[in-house]
């Protein structure tokens, strides 16, 4: 299971959308009893993955705490990439993880190879995963991180141009394009957490 807090949204009159986590009886825009919808009530889509269900994909989450509690300015990012099967891997302190799930259940998944290239993306990730350049006392907040693991795994592979210069050309050009949904869904969450809805212009 995931922590997806359920964001519901409808339309039922004027230029605005509602967002709330139950549908009320009464429109909060014209105060008439709500009988029925310009946009029938929809559950916004959680943008939050459980990694061993994203097979062949790299996997985003806070280093601690969810997303939902996730500081963009302060709150550090930790990487990991799952297999073709479902196996997550990542570096840290520790050394190479194998199936952290639990800590893995609300996440950004980037699919980014196809299918074709499923059996090469296991196959670099076994070739890392017996390297002993992973063990714990290689590791280093700054210079041998999680991100370090990846960006290797991404030149070792040689998928199009997914090849990376360093951390912060990683982190431009796979991860921050990507995340802006997630952004989002995490703005509009906290804006609603405490109230009882939010009314937005529609766009349509
Ligand atoms: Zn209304």
């Amino acid at each position: 299971m995931n922590n997806d807090p359920g964001i519901i949204c409808f339309r039922h009159c004027s230029a605005k959308n509602v967002f709330c986590f139950r549908v009320p009886a009464t429109c909060p825009m014209c105060s008439s009893e709500i009988q029925n919808f310009i946009t029938d009530p929809f559950r916004v889509p959680y943008p939050f993955a459980n990694a061993a269900h994203s097979p062949t994909s790299v996997v985003i989450r806070p280093l601690r705490g969810s997303f939902l509690d996730y500081n963009v300015t302060s709150d550090n990012l930790h990487i990991g990439i799952v297999d073709s099967t479902g196996s997550i891997l990542e570096f840290d302190k520790e050394g190479l993880i194998k199936n952290d799930t639990a800590r893995w259940t609300d996440c950004i998944a980037l699919e980014i190879i196809p299918a074709a290239w499923a059996a090469r993306w296991d196959e670099t990730l076994l070739l890392m995963s017996n390297d002993p350049k992973w063990k714990s006392v290689y590791y280093n907040a700054i210079s041998m991180n999680c991100f370090n693991f990846v960006l290797e795994f991404f030149n070792n592979l040689g998928y199009m141009d997914l090849r990376f210069e360093s951390k912060e050309d990683l982190c431009e050009r796979l991860i921050l394009l990507k995340m802006h949904n997630a952004i989002r869904y995490i703005s509009l969450y906290r804006a609603l957490k405490d109230e009882e809805y939010l009314l937005l212009d529609y766009h349509a």
